[in-house]
């Protein structure tokens, strides 16, 4: 007989939950991000980005945070100068990378939801961490699903199209080979990498957005670490796959190739 495989299991508080603002679908309520004098919990600030904690904390137990990527409620990654882009990774991670080094959690997740179909319920470009103190990290990716094929390489970052899609489709994987701290981002010897990183990412984005023209594009972007090395994972997101949530089986596009190609002309 089959054995129950293992998973990871975690409350979602309703109650909460239901509180929530939502903007993602151009509801004409007043955007809490844009409202900045009105928000509590300020953890830094750089330029015109914030970092909070998030007021809705729906997780059990977690402690959530909110990274708002600036002014701009209709901007989004694609719009960004490359300095900005820059600015906005390395404040992000080196947030992250300072709560893993806490020592508090099990797990720090460190994502963003773009548009409907992401997951979101905020319009405004925003980023969200995620500290989990009790999970299991080994339950939460596998190192294959970062294999795929090469599409560019510069200072040590790597960006590939996913042939072991987690769920299914173009997936783009971006593998940075260095080892960072929280206190290295700000270096001079971590610009050039983060800068390389922020490039593809952005590149990624724009490359998403043109492939699937289609009014509410979304995606989704993950960080992970795997052995201290920072990995990437961007997908855009459509109504998932009934094969995948019925019977957990992915889906590999004959065209992985052709995708790379395309996605190495944006690089
Ligand atoms: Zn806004």
């Amino acid at each position: 007989m089959n054995k129950p495989l293992p998973i990871n299991l975690i409350d979602f508080n309703i109650g909460v939950g239901k509180g929530k603002p939502l903007t993602i679908n151009g509801e004409k309520r007043s955007c809490p991000f844009c409202n900045v004098g009105t928000l509590t919990d300020i953890i830094d600030t750089k330029e015109d980005m914030i970092f909070l904690k998030n007021k809705y904390i729906v997780l059990e137990p977690s402690d959530q945070f909110v990274l708002i990527e600036g002014a701009d409620c209709n901007s989004d990654m694609n719009l960004y100068t490359p300095e900005k882009m820059t600015s906005l990774i390395s404040f992000g991670i080196s947030h992250w990378l300072k709560l893993w080094e806490t020592g508090k959690y099990k797990a720090v997740l460190f994502f963003k939801n773009y548009g409907p179909l992401s997951g979101g319920t905020i319009h405004h470009p925003h980023m969200q961490i995620v500290g989990l103190p009790v999970i299991d990290p080994d339950l939460m990716f596998s190192t294959d699903e970062f294999e795929g094929i090469p599409v560019a390489t510069e200072s040590g970052v790597e960006i590939n199209v996913a042939t072991r899609p987690r769920i299914g489709f173009s997936e783009i994987n971006i593998l940075v080979k260095k080892q960072f701290t929280a206190s290295d981002i700000s270096s001079p010897q971590a610009y050039e990498t983060l800068s390389a990183l922020a490039h593809y990412i952005q590149s990624s984005v724009t490359f998403l957005k043109d492939f699937f023209k289609r009014e509410n594009f979304s995606y989704n972007i993950f960080f992970y670490l795997l052995d201290g090395c920072i990995r990437v994972k961007l997908l855009p997101r459509f109504a998932t796959s009934p094969l995948y949530i019925g019977y957990s089986i992915h889906l590999k596009p004959t065209n992985l190739a052709d995708t790379a190609e395309k996605l190495r002309t944006y690089i």
